[in-house]
């Protein structure tokens, strides 16, 4: 074994000067890339896929051009939701998105986007780093991907309703337009849950084709005009404690990577993701104010008795997932055991804090 020593002197050192002389070198590769990216956001949604570019810059700084990645959103190149296949056979080299999207590909992707009563983003990241993200690795890895984690609204809005929510009967034949584990939820309690891309929310609750629909948080929702349309905005979002955002990579692609590249992209993917949920919290304090004052919203709470069914119904929601999918179920199985293991713990910490006089 060499020792400090050694290294410091005779051969170690020339080892060290040629580091120091030409670093790219070191890891074996001049190699230029140029990736293409696909997103499944529209091209003006604003934080989510200004994410994207700003990762795309971060990883061409970082990497000294070596790495270029050009962005493309939703529509642009692929419709948005074929963005997943399009990385899974090599036709672009990474996508970004949200894991509920594949839901159809993959039952247990659901458990990496949204989960109804689920975790908050700080303790979903949390499971990710203590299992999680091999589990979901495991997930992808049967469609040749590899997802890293990529932002996150924090806890979202319950959203616009026509009219007001005062009984579960309210609910019934409900026209609302809530996608993922929570549309089934809503469904399960009579809603008549619609599935609709977000460039056709605000038309169809404005021309009444809707009654209801959730969307992302204040800032978003007011971007997109919903307080125009319907009038009570309702809280919490419990169908959306925390959307998790993904990237999504081409495992060939990854791997023809070198070692250095690689964890430019790590990095940048972990730099980004603490933006979006920085950015969320920015904007949307002031866009709640302005709602609420300049557009004259009524912000309501849900009732009791409608977010005890809900809780109720989502359970039943996901022990069907469950029963249904193995990988589905080995995946909730880690998710619920985490969230169990840590509650105590954000009722004695975060929640005893936030409900102090
Ligand atoms: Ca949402």
């Amino acid at each position: 074994m060499t020792s400090r020593r050694d290294f410091l002197t005779g051969a170690g050192a020339a080892v060290a000067a040629s580091q120091i002389a030409s670093p790219i070198k070191a890891y074996g590769s001049n190699k230029k890339f140029r990736w293409k990216m696909s997103t499944t956001w529209s091209p003006k949604l604003p934080i989510l896929q200004e994410s994207c570019e700003l990762f795309a810059d971060r990883v061409n700084d970082a990497s000294g051009g070596r790495l270029k990645i050009k962005v493309f959103a939703g529509g642009e190149l692929i419709p948005p939701l074929t963005v997943f296949d399009a990385v899974s056979q090599g036709t672009l080299q990474m996508g970004a998105g949200a894991a509920y999207y594949w839901a159809g590909k993959a039952p247990a992707a659901q458990f990496f986007g949204s989960v109804p009563f689920g975790m908050n983003p700080q303790q979903f990241n949390a499971w990710l780093a203590d299992g999680g993200l091999t589990l979901w690795e495991k997930v992808y890895s049967q469609f040749g991907v590899r997802p890293m984690a990529f932002g996150n609204s924090g806890i979202q809005m319950g959203g616009w309703f026509k009219r007001e929510i005062k009984t579960l009967e309210d609910v019934k034949g409900l026209k609302m337009r809530i996608p993922g584990l929570g549309g089934k939820v809503m469904a399960k309690a009579g809603a008549n849950v619609v599935l609709m891309a977000g460039s056709e929310v605000y038309t169809a609750l404005e021309r009444g084709t809707i009654d209801a629909t959730e969307w992302v948080g204040p800032f978003h929702d007011e971007r997109l005009g919903l307080y125009r349309a319907a009038k009570f905005y309702y809280y919490p979002g419990w169908h959306e404690p925390g959307a998790n955002l993904e990237l999504i990579i081409n495992e060939t692609a990854w791997q023809s990577l070198p070692a250095d590249l690689q964890a430019i992209v790590r990095l940048a993917a972990r730099d980004v993701a603490a933006w979006v949920l920085e950015r969320c919290e920015v904007e949307n304090g002031p866009a709640l104010k302005r709602l609420t004052t300049e557009h004259k919203v009524e912000l309501k709470r849900f009732p009791d008795s409608f977010l005890k069914r809900m809780r109720e119904l989502t359970k039943e929601v996901i022990a069907e997932l469950t029963a249904s999918d193995p990988l589905a179920k080995e995946v909730y199985s880690s998710y619920s055991t985490f969230q169990q293991q840590i509650r105590r713990w954000a009722e004695i910490s975060e929640q005893a804090y936030a409900e102090s006089p």
